[in-house]
């Protein structure tokens, strides 16, 4: 089964296998100048499927120059440190306050632990440090010539305190990582990903307001694929962090403790999904890209920390 899908661009996607399904965690590869990149090279759990994405795109893995991290969460970057093993000339490029949680891995697995317990192997594979040799610090506003491109780098915080995007002005795509929210490919709907520790609501507005005045022609999601209307789909997802974020506040005010504000949620917002696509399989597809209960602890610790004047 192809994994790989090459763009006009000369963009390649490629779908890496997650919990059993396909174009969820999704990475990008550039290739030019004798340099290729790999925009959020995910998990440890799917680095063989990656190596196999990357020569099915006509390259070898000794040959990656670049691994650039949207932001650090597993899903996107918890690779890293296992791949650069395996690719000596690649460097990893990493927003400042993100280096950290790549270059001692131990907080992110012991965090992560007590979420998925034993279901950490699985899901993940190795989460290994990245050498300090091997790290490269970015900011907003630098410049990357890669792969023959010049990517911007815009610092996009709301979804991670980390979270940057790339941006190819010349071409007009923008690698967006979870700033610009969960869409599945063919599914008209636009999730909020808004996991612990970070969420902050005012400043991913912010975030959204910056992506569109760049005016991209394509977002690439990291779940999943591109997007070609980027306003449209940027004001869907402003909506639904706006109107999940008040339903969890609502219910918290009336006294709910974290299971109740859970059941509330999907009560008020699952059914948009199901209806939105006649695949059976698109609530539990979403479910794998963001999960409601880590939704729910990113909301809850957002109000409590940001907001306690309003509870
Ligand atoms: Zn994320």
């Amino acid at each position: 089964m192809a994994t790989t899908t090459q763009f006009a661009s000369g963009t390649q996607q490629i779908s890496l296998p997650f919990q059993g399904e396909s174009d969820i965690i999704g990475s990008y590869l550039l290739a030019g100048d004798n340099e290729v990149a790999i925009i959020d090279p995910g998990p440890g759990s799917t680095i063989e499927a990656l190596f196999a994405s990357i020569r099915e795109a006509g390259f070898e893995p000794q040959q990656v120059t670049h691994l650039l991290a949207t932001h650090v969460h597993l899903d996107h970057a918890g690779g890293v440190g296992s791949l650069v093993r395996a690719m000596p000339h690649a460097k990893v490029y990493v927003h400042s306050k993100g280096a950290p949680h790549l270059l001692d891995t131990s907080k992110v697995v012991a965090s992560a632990t007590r979420i998925y317990g034993d279901r950490m192997q699985t899901f993940w594979g190795e989460i290994e440090s990245t050498p300090q040799e091997r790290l490269r610090v970015i900011e907003d506003g630098d410049i990357l010539k890669v792969a023959g491109r010049r990517l911007e780098v815009h610092y996009t915080p709301g979804h991670a305190i980390h979270h940057v995007v790339f941006f190819d002005v010349h071409s007009g795509e923008l690698f967006a990582g979870d700033t610009a929210g969960v869409r599945l490919q063919g599914v008209d709907y636009v999730r909020p990903p808004t996991p612990p520790p970070d969420i902050d609501l005012e400043a991913w507005n912010q975030s959204i307001d910056k992506i569109k005045k760049m005016r991209p022609d394509i977002l690439y999601l990291g779940h999943f694929g591109p997007t070609s209307n980027a306003q449209y789909h940027l004001e869907q997802l402003r909506k639904k962090l706006t109107t999940w974020g008040n339903t969890v506040l609502e219910s918290m005010r009336r006294g709910n403790d974290e299971e109740g504000v859970l059941a509330q949620l999907i009560a008020n917002t699952e059914y948009e999904l199901a209806r939105s696509s006649s695949d059976p399989n698109v609530v539990k597809r979403y479910e794998i890209a963001t999960n409601y209960a880590m939704t729910v602890q990113g909301y809850m610790r957002y109000w409590q920390k940001k907001h306690p004047e309003r509870l």
